[in-house]
């Protein structure tokens, strides 16, 4: 039997979605030279929304694709419905912009990777799985890739983990999903409508199913600009209070419910995935690895969305690239920096929206009478974490002060990262 082949690089990231193109890219642009390898061939679907908050368009912007994705559809923000009431909230002038978009992951993703391969700098290999990895006290000195040719070794200075939610590169390395905290289940699928330039994207924040049973969830409609929708329903579980419900069933009665309002066609493409959320994994970086993304369960718990932190991520862990740094301490560390706060907050609410009494009771209170509009902007803005640092206005100061609060009270570690 012939020995595998080796190559050498700088960088290797493994997995090509947002989180592992983005690093490729970014990490080219620092002049690295990157192998980017995904298991799949794309384009490839990936499970998801199709969401685009202004916290994403920012990153896409920031990588040169703004314009691009933009022209196809354009979001000015959340409608959200429930309990008798109907709010709309615009996306928040923020740091950000405000501007949001919506596009099906089988486009996004290979725009990004195909962009990611035209990139001087950049290899990629598809269809090509790493399936293993020698390491030395901690530290990655190869890695086994099976190309479609055959084991390749992979001898790198750097590698980057973006293998997304179960990431099995990431359990190799040690990676662990704590399911005792917050994780999300949904499922989504596509419906043609003549409503699909509608410019506010949909939640239904009173899910309830077939047999009327509220759920720990929500049920969206995005509007993809090209005769389609998005149409989905998550919910929320934990070991504890496992949310008991077959999300591909509840979203085909959600969908019914809205069939009429919408003109939906049959749904097609059904899939339902899941989100691990609020960086509840640890095990995230070594001496030169590190996890980003679904990988190092970089999701938003209020809402579900993690390609802008999969952007983000990248963007941060490419910065960090250099071969004298020991990233075991410094990155769990990054990603606290940024994130820790908000995510344990928000992780810490989601939680209790998995008491099955909680929502019908307060539910009514936010989307009825005179504080319904204010509320549920105010909520709108907090589940898109669009409270930027520089923000100073009574809400945004509430927020840091009750995540850093709660934060001091339960310590860094209750974040899970290290
Ligand atoms: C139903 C649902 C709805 C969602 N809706 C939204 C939304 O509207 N907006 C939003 O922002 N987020 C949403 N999310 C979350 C979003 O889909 C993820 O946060 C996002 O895909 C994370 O990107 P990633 O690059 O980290 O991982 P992924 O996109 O999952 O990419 C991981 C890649 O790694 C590859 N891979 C896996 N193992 C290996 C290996 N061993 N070697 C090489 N490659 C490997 C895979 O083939 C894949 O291409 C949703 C998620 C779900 C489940």
């Amino acid at each position: 039997m012939s020995a595998p082949r080796v190559d050498s690089t700088d960088v290797l990231v493994v997995g090509g979605g947002p989180a592992g193109a983005a690093a490729a890219l970014h990490a080219a642009r620092r002049g690295l030279s990157v192998l980017l390898v995904d298991a799949a061939r794309f384009p490839r679907d990936k499970t998801c929304g199709d969401g685009l908050t202004p916290r994403a368009m920012h990153q896409l912007q920031l990588l040169g694709f703004g314009p691009e994705i933009a022209a196809g559809y354009r979001s000015r923000g959340l409608k959200l419905h429930g309990f008798g009431g109907d709010v709309t909230a615009p996306w928040p002038k923020s740091a950000f912009g405000s501007e949001g978009s919506a596009m099906r992951r089988t486009r996004l993703d290979a725009l990004l990777f195909e962009t990611a391969r035209a990139t001087d700098g950049v290899t990629v290999r598809e269809g090509s799985p790493a399936v293993d990895v020698s390491l030395r006290h901690g530290r990655v000195e190869s890695v086994t890739v099976s190309t479609p040719d055959g084991d390749r070794t992979v001898r790198c200075g750097t590698v980057i983990v973006a293998d997304g939610v179960r990431s099995p590169f990431g359990k190799l390395l040690g990676r662990v999903w704590h399911r005792t905290e917050v994780y999300g289940i949904a499922a989504r699928a596509y419906c043609a409508t003549p409503f699909s330039g509608e410019e506010w994207i949909h939640s239904h924040l009173e899910l309830r199913d077939r047999e009327g049973r509220a759920q720990p969830g929500y049920g969206w409609i995005f509007p993809l600009g090209d005769g389609h929708v998005n149409i989905g329903c998550g919910a929320l579980s934990t070991t504890a209070r496992p949310a008991k419900v077959n999300t591909k069933k509840l979203l085909s009665h959600y969908a019914g419910l809205r069939r009429a309002e919408w003109s939906l066609g049959p749904e097609t493409d059904v899939a339902s995935a899941l989100l691990p959320m609020g960086g509840a994994v640890s095990g995230v970086a070594g001496p030169n690895w590190m996890l980003i993304g679904d990988a190092a369960a970089c999701v938003n718990p209020l809402n579900g969305e993690g390609i802008d932190y999969g952007l983000e991520t990248a963007r941060l862990a490419a910065e960090l690239i250099d071969p004298r740094r020991d990233l075991t301490v410094v990155w769990p560390r990054v990603l606290r920096e940024n994130y820790g706060e908000a995510f344990l907050l928000a992780r810490t609410a989601a939680r209790l929206l998995t008491h099955p009494r909680l929502l019908p009771a307060v539910g009514p209170f936010g989307f009825r009478g005179p504080q319904a509009a204010p509320l549920m902007r105010t909520t709108a803005r907090l589940m898109g974490n669009l409270v930027t640092d520089g923000d100073r206005d009574v809400v945004a100061r509430a927020w840091r002060t009750a995540a850093g609060g709660l934060y001091r009270l339960r310590g860094s570690g209750a974040v899970l990262w290290a």
